[in-house]
């Protein structure tokens, strides 16, 4: 789950994170009462937005009085931002947040994230800030640290003092940079977080530390002991069909193709993928149904696919171990009978009560075309799309 930055700022800041005054506002009334809150020279206004790269964008204004900082929120609050983190539809900002302007010295980068590879979180910093990581770990590797961050969270005092003298920091600047990077470690593993970024770790004329943009997301699977976070889930950042996917508790991810997929078990649900890319194909999305879900929730999931208008043809690929391949069928006709069906429809059905429900199928009278095995069901879909 994606946080918004003015919420990962709020939760750093319990952690020690130093993090310039800030206020948020989603009309001009609030923006207004925030300004004065914030009772600073320069104000920068930043769209609230479940995506980065918002500066590049005009998401992000340096104000230089109340009336210039008032048009900007003007222009900033209702804003769509649509660019390569957002995907095609885009994101509508409701929130922006009010910052008191800091003088930049110099910018770095610093965050964490669990590395697949090392099988392990780790810390990642760089006194190449202001770039996005991806570009500095292409353009020069050397100057990225990665320090594995242990269990505990406790990053180790070597470590700190390793982190200090890679970015360069020295006397004052060495003990708040060692600080945060013990705040940040401790924030990722208490948050169970899957990625954090403070981009661009700022350093002001007067050698002062501060987080300027932070970004926080958080492993889906912990959400349950994740209360006061989960409780800050935006519906309004995901795409519509994910959060009606959500809804029902289903695992939906929207994707660029359009061959509506729907799949039981996350690795049948890859493979389904990677078989129509095989043959020339793209999915419309990722949906596992699992091994449990009611004739209901199969009804809503084949609803999503079948109300997406990137879908040009569906494949249902299941194979019933758990799952009953009888409840797929009634699901499936459920959702038929309430929206009809525009586009092929490939199924493949093996496994538990697959006899069933084929005659399931059958009986209903609808217009299905039957595959034979995984790579069957692939290249009729990808076929029948022309
Ligand atoms: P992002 O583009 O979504 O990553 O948003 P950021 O919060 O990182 O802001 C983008 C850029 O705006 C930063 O890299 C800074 O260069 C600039 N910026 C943000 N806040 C300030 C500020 O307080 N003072 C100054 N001078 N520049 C800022
Ligand atoms: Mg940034």
């Amino acid at each position: 789950m994606n946080t918004h930055e003015y919420q990962a700022k709020e939760i750093l800041a319990k952690y020690g994170v130093v993090i310039p005054k800030f206020c948020v506002a989603s009309s001009l009334e609030e923006a207004e009462k925030a300004l004065s809150e914030l009772n600073a020279k320069d104000v920068v206004v930043k769209i609230q937005v479940h995506a980065g790269g918002r500066g590049k964008a005009g998401g992000v204004k340096l104000c230089r009085s109340k009336e210039e900082t008032l048009e900007a929120c003007k222009q900033l609050i209702g804003m769509h931002l649509v660019n390569n983190q957002t995907g095609p539809e885009g994101v509508v900002a409701h929130k922006v947040l009010l910052t008191e302007a800091v003088d930049i010295k110099k910018e770095y980068y610093i965050g964490a994230i669990i590395d697949r590879e090392m099988a392990r979180p780790i810390l990642i910093a760089s006194p190449e800030g202001g770039m996005e990581i991806e570009e500095i770990a292409e353009k020069s590797p050397e100057k990225i640290l990665k320090l594995p961050i242990p269990l505990n969270g406790e990053l180790k005092r070597y470590q700190q003092i390793h982190l200090a003298n890679f970015m360069g920091w020295k006397g004052d600047m060495a003990k708040q940079g060692m600080a945060l990077g013990k705040a940040l470690a401790k924030a990722f593993m208490a948050t169970d977080a899957s990625l954090l970024e403070i981009n661009p770790l700022v350093e002001t004329p007067d050698q002062k530390l501060l987080a300027v943009d932070a970004k926080l997301s958080i492993d889906d699977d912990a959400l349950f002991r994740q209360q006061e976070i989960a409780k800050m889930y935006d519906a309004s950042q995901v795409s519509k069909n994910e959060s009606e996917a959500k809804k029902h508790g289903l695992a939906y991810i929207s994707l660029q193709g359009n061959i509506g997929c729907m799949v039981n078990g996350a690795g049948l649900a890859m493979a389904t993928m990677d078989t129509i890319n095989h043959f020339g194909g793209k999915p419309a999305n990722f949906l596992d149904v699992g091994g449990s879900a009611s004739k209901e929730v199969v009804c809503e999931g084949f609803k999503i696919i079948l109300t997406d208008p990137s879908v040009q043809a569906i494949l249902v690929n299941i194979f019933g171990g758990i799952m009953d391949c009888a409840i797929i069928a009634e699901g499936v006709i459920a959702a038929v009978n309430e929206l009809s069906v525009k586009v092929p429809l490939i199924v493949r059905l093996e496994g538990t009560n697959v006899e069933k429900g084929k005659q399931i199928l059958k009986e209903s009278q609808l217009d299905i075309i039957a595959a034979d095995g995984l790579a069957d069901g692939a290249k009729k879909a990808v076929e029948l799309l022309h």
